[in-house]
């Protein structure tokens, strides 16, 4: 029997050779440039993303976990402080609130969706564990914004800052303007299966704010203001320059790629209907960029069996929520509603494949071995 071509869950490398002439080009440009700290390739890259942003200022660094640890201590967030956000997400959105000093407050998501519940926010946020509330981290989880006007409102009552976490959500649309423009700063990743992916790790914050931004600048080099001369306590996290010359070059294809992946979720849409699984929902207002598309089923382990016997990648993100893991488990707050949603999910969720190079009869052989599943 000839065994079909695997269809992997995400393919880096393709995006890679899809612009292979004009990013080894780039990257040849910055080994002759003689810059490889920072520098013009950086300040560019810079410049492009936070403009497509409609934000003024941009500070590159170097993984999406250090742009939250950047943003939080820009807005002078540390010691004795509590951030609200969920445990349904990367493991870095935690790390991150806890290497900047501060306490993470775990939130339970919607029974719909995947994005943080704010009636759970606004629960926690009455009965909160000792400390001072200063932050709330949303995370744009797979793709789609979290209910950023509900969200925003708390936050403005209880006169605290918003920390987005967009590291999946690069291009991603709620009430018409750029998920990461809602907030006080947003924190990216390009880490190479994201929206925007680099070849090896990369970030950036982005805000309108430019006190927080100077203040990050400072904070990514040893907190200098002038070189060698450090104003505040810093790290040393910067872009680095080949990486930016490699985004700069994929970042005007963001969109199309971003519609070739809301093209791919179309089909799956379409065509799982009516089969005993979850599909992901789409919330009115916002424009869902399918980082990773999602569903859900009781059955979630022996599908994602049958779909890898038929040579078909699947991912689980995540399965385990952060407050369960064996290092989180006695360090952070749980809110007082719990988080049944978030346990939940973690054993349903099962994530499809989805890249921009993937080809429609891929998406079909996908859908096709699903049916088969369900008989
Ligand atoms: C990828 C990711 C991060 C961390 O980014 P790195 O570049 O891997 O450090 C943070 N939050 C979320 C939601 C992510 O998906």
């Amino acid at each position: 029997m000839i065994q079909p071509a695997p269809i992997p869950q995400t393919d880096p490398r393709a995006a890679y050779l899809a612009q292979k002439t004009e990013i080894d080009a780039a990257i040849m440009q910055v080994l002759e440039s003689g810059q490889y700290i920072l520098g013009r390739a950086v300040e560019q890259f810079e410049r492009e993303f936070a403009a497509n942003l409609g934000l003024a200022h941009g500070i590159g660094c170097a993984s999406g976990t250090d742009a939250l640890e950047l943003a939080l201590r820009a807005c002078g967030i540390g010691e004795g402080h509590l951030v609200f956000t969920v445990s349904h997400t990367a493991v870095a959105s935690v790390a991150a609130i806890e290497r900047a000093g501060a306490k993470p407050v775990l939130v339970d998501i919607e029974p719909g969706g995947f994005a943080m519940d704010p009636a759970a926010l606004d629960a926690a946020l009455r009965d909160a564990p000792p400390g001072r509330p200063a932050a709330i981290l949303p995370v744009h989880l797979y793709g789609e914004p979290a209910d950023l006007a509900a969200i925003g409102e708390i936050a403005r009552v209880q006169g605290l800052r918003v920390i987005e976490d967009c590291a999946q959500s690069h291009g991603a649309v709620y009430r018409r303007r750029p998920a990461g423009s809602f907030g006080d700063i947003a924190c990216f990743s390009f880490y190479p299966t994201k929206n925007l992916g680099a070849l090896g790790d990369a970030g950036i914050v982005a805000t309108a704010d430019a006190t927080l931004a100077e203040a990050a600048r400072e904070i990514r080099e040893y907190g200098w203001r002038e070189r060698y001369v450090s104003a505040r306590s810093g790290i040393n996290t910067r872009l680095d320059p080949i990486q930016a010359a490699v985004l700069s070059v994929k970042l005007p294809r963001l969109r199309a790629d971003n519609e070739r992946r809301q093209a791919i979720a179309a089909r799956y849409d379409e065509r799982l209907s009516g089969l005993p699984i979850g599909l992901p929902r789409r919330r009115a207002d916002t424009s869902h960029v399918f980082h990773q598309y999602v569903i859900r089923g009781k059955d979630r382990d022996r599908l994602r069996e049958h779909l890898r016997a038929g040579s078909i990648g699947t991912g689980i993100h995540y399965p385990m929520p952060v407050h369960l893991h064996p290092a989180y488990r006695s360090r952070v707050a749980l809110g007082p509603t719990g988080l049944r949603n978030s346990e939940k999910a973690a054993g349903e969720i099962l994530s499809l494949p989805i890249y921009p190079q993937l080809a429609d009869d891929a998406v079909d052989r996908v859908i096709a071995e699903i049916r088969k599943f369900f008989g």
